[in-house]
């Protein structure tokens, strides 16, 4: 069974990009992981340390990297 800890109400934490739930920590064999509570297909980050810091890069609405591509022109 998910053994699911709440992450306390003064640690700044993004809510799930798809959902919008506040993430919990999930205490898995091998360490722990940052995760949406309502559905594990949502991000989590990767079992070890408690990643806040992850969670939150990877769930906000604008992502980190600009990616955006000039477009071409057609001249
Ligand atoms: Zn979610």
């Amino acid at each position: 069974m998910a053994h699911l800890i709440a992450i306390q109400e003064n640690i700044f934490c993004e809510p799930c990009k798809d959902c919008g739930a506040r993430p919990v920590i999930e205490h898995v064999k091998g360490g722990f992981l940052v995760r949406c509570p309502k559905d594990k297909s949502h991000y989590k980050t990767k079992t070890g340390l408690v990643n806040i810091d992850d969670w939150n890069l990877k769930n906000k609405v604008h992502p980190p990297l600009g990616n955006a591509k000039s477009p071409q022109k057609a001249s």
